[in-house]
């Protein structure tokens, strides 16, 4: 449980992260919240060479809210995302994914920028990002580029991020009036992670559906969008029935993963199952 040895170096802005960052990003690691970073060191999991700490980088905190979006700093806490009012009035998803995460004290550490780039394919917020149709900022040496996230995630821990890039911030764009979202999960109970989680985001005209997305975590090697459940159910009732067929469609969708936590058939089953409740919710 002792790390190896390692430098460290504490930025003070994100360009010298940048810099930094260039001279060796093979054996540089950058730490955040570090509620995932420092048990793999101690574990010897990971074992750079320097430790760029970018916790004080302020160019990476905040939440703003504009007449376009929202746009959330990839150092914002878990907890600060829960307990934003002006976030919440607007994306009340927030509020709910982050009271669902873990504990206290993973709350009150654990970034939604580490949590993005760490790409845990069990992670709540990839699949609620991806709901949200959000798009990452990336800062790297050739300055800021920004992904959909739906194409951000890979595989498992695995993204488009370059080894010499930051993941800056992550932006939402305004959700229509009347869209509604909702995350659900099954929780790992040792953990809290999703065994299974699905977000769902979605706009009624008298009952029928003007606009859905969904985004799957848990359930693959990365987190994904719902496709076949929101094609399905577009311009249809969202009576129980269409439901229950989009719902089996989105479980069909995907080869799932299979573990000792969680066979492939029960995650698939896990994915019908609450993505059917989702959507029961958003239909009343
Ligand atoms: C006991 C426990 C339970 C947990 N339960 C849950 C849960 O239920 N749901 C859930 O979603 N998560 C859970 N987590 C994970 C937690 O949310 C982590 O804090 C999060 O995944 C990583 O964020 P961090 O800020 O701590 O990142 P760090 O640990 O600092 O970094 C994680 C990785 O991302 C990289 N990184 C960090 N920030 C950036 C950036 N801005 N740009 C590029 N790379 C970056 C780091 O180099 C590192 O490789 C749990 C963790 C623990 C310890």
């Amino acid at each position: 449980m002792i790390p190896a040895a390692f430098y460290y170096v504490r930025a003070s802005t994100l360009n010298q992260a940048i810099d930094l960052l260039r001279d060796d990003p093979d054996e540089t690691k950058l730490l955040a919240g570090g509620h995932t970073l420092l048990p793999a060191l101690k574990l010897r999991l990971a074992s750079p060479a320097l430790l760029i700490d970018i916790g004080g980088l302020a160019e990476l905190k905040g939440i703003a809210i504009s007449k376009t979006g929202v746009r959330i700093g990839a150092l914002t806490t878990h907890a600060e995302l829960f307990a934003s009012e002006p976030l919440n009035k607007e994306l009340p998803v927030f509020r709910q994914a982050a009271s669902l995460i873990a504990d206290p004290q993973v709350r009150n550490r654990g970034t939604i920028g580490g949590s993005l780039a760490n790409a845990d394919p069990a992670a709540d917020w990839p699949g609620v990002v991806v709901a949200l149709q959000a798009e990452i900022e990336i800062a790297g040496p050739n300055g800021l580029r920004r992904v959909a996230a739906r194409d951000f995630f890979v595989d498992i821990f695995s993204t488009v991020l370059e080894p010499n890039e930051i993941l800056a911030s992550i932006h939402i764009p305004r959700p229509k009036a009347g869209t509604r979202f909702l995350y659900r999960k099954i929780r790992h109970p040792a953990s809290g992670f999703a065994v299974v989680g699905i977000a769902v985001g979605v706009r009624l005209q008298q009952g029928v559906v003007a606009e859905i997305s969904v985004g799957v975590t848990g359930a693959a090697n990365h987190a994904f969008v719902g496709h076949r459940a929101a094609d399905f159910l577009t311009g249809k009732m969202l009576s129980r029935e269409n439901i229950d067929q989009a719902a089996k469609l989105l479980s069909e969708t995907t080869e799932c993963l299979s573990d000792r936590y969680a066979s492939a058939e029960y995650r698939a089953n896990l994915i019908r199952i609450e993505t059917t409740r989702a959507l029961l919710a958003l239909s009343s």
